[in-house]
């Protein structure tokens, strides 16, 4: 069997013809297998959704319990077979429930990774990687240039703002599924134990991280109430990336923005969005990620999709695998 056969890009996703299913559609399918709960990746409106149980639970959060006409929930590790192809998901080490999706007929196996990372997260299960045929990476950060510091060191640059700006309000911006968690539980992790203010935006999301047993410490909501301007003086406050430039952040005396993305490797990006103190923590593989990870799936080609495709494909040509990229649409990196 010829790995196009099995999974092949088409406009609304990556379609396997014998299984009939999509994983990751952009566009409302009958069938679709969902790697993990970011927007770009998991749409509302399928006919049937197969994913893990914390994705099934993030989307009916974000769109309501009838996000689809029914779903099913896998474990990770577990083996399903639509229409003669095995299905398994495996953990991606990106957000809370995400997962690598494995696919498998004819003894040809290719996994498609959706978003991956192998930074050390307390926020959800470890990235395992899968031996293929075929490995189907992103590429957000796949360029040389992007290496990751370790996430504590760049949270105790955090912790020393505080230390030295006690009379202004940190404002952190940090994506509302994954990436606000972690800051939390990484501030946790620092020793940092004063109760936390988060914005109305991510009071769900928060609240779900903790039923699934992740510590978050004391949370408080960022409501104007009790003199919130007051008393958040010297406190962090995580709000999603979008409040920068609101009104919303002038209840704040002499707010200190602080951004925590991959993308605040580049100064550029910090300075137009006003940030003072840019945070490098990215959810996302970086490129040492990227070829280690290349690597020990011990897969003879390998796809490349959304991001920096290039340096990724010219990295397997080089080392004598066989790449390409896949040109898929739709996939932001999520204000990452
Ligand atoms: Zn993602």
């Amino acid at each position: 069997m010829k790995p196009q056969n099995l999974l092949q890009p088409r406009p609304a996703g990556l379609y396997c013809p014998p299984g009939d299913f999509y994983i990751d559609p952009v566009r409302p399918v009958e069938r679709a297998l969902i790697t993990h709960g970011h927007a770009d990746h998991a749409r509302a409106g399928h006919g049937h959704v197969l994913a893990t149980r914390e994705t099934l639970d993030i989307m009916a959060l974000r769109y309501g319990t009838d996000f689809a006409r029914s779903r099913q929930a896998i474990n990770y590790g577990e083996t399903l077979t639509l229409d003669g192809v095995g299905i398994s998901f495996h953990p991606a080490g990106h957000v809370l429930g995400s997962a690598q999706i494995a696919v498998e007929k004819n003894g040809l196996r290719i996994v498609a990774s959706g978003d991956y990372k192998r930074h050390p997260d307390q926020t959800c299960a470890a990235f395992e990687p899968v031996r293929c045929d075929v490995f189907i990476t992103e590429a957000t950060f796949g360029l040389p240039v992007f290496v990751h510091p370790d996430p504590l060191q760049e949270i105790r640059r955090l912790t020393a703002s505080l230390t030295q700006f006690p009379d202004r309000a940190h404002i952190l911006g940090a994506y509302s599924l994954g990436k606000a968690q972690r800051v939390i539980s990484l501030l946790r992790t620092s020793g940092y134990d004063t109760p936390i203010l988060i914005h109305g935006a991510l009071e769900k999301l928060c609240r779900y991280y903790e039923g699934q047993g992740i510590d978050l410490g004391e949370l408080e909501p960022a409501t104007v109430e009790g003199g919130l301007a007051d008393r958040a003086a010297g406190r962090v406050i995580v709000a999603p990336p979008s409040v920068f430039g609101e009104r919303w952040t002038r209840r704040f005396a002499d707010p200190l923005n602080v951004f925590a993305s991959g993308w605040m490797r580049i100064r550029q990006r910090a300075k137009q969005r006003g940030v003072e103190l840019p945070l490098i923590l990215s959810d996302h593989a970086d490129w040492n990620e990227l070829i280690a990870t290349i690597r020990e799936t011990e897969a003879g080609e390998v796809w490349v999709t959304h991001g920096r495709e290039e340096a990724i494909v010219r990295w397997c040509e080089l080392n004598g695998i066989k790449a390409r990229p896949l040109n898929l649409v739709g996939y932001e990196d999520e204000v990452e």
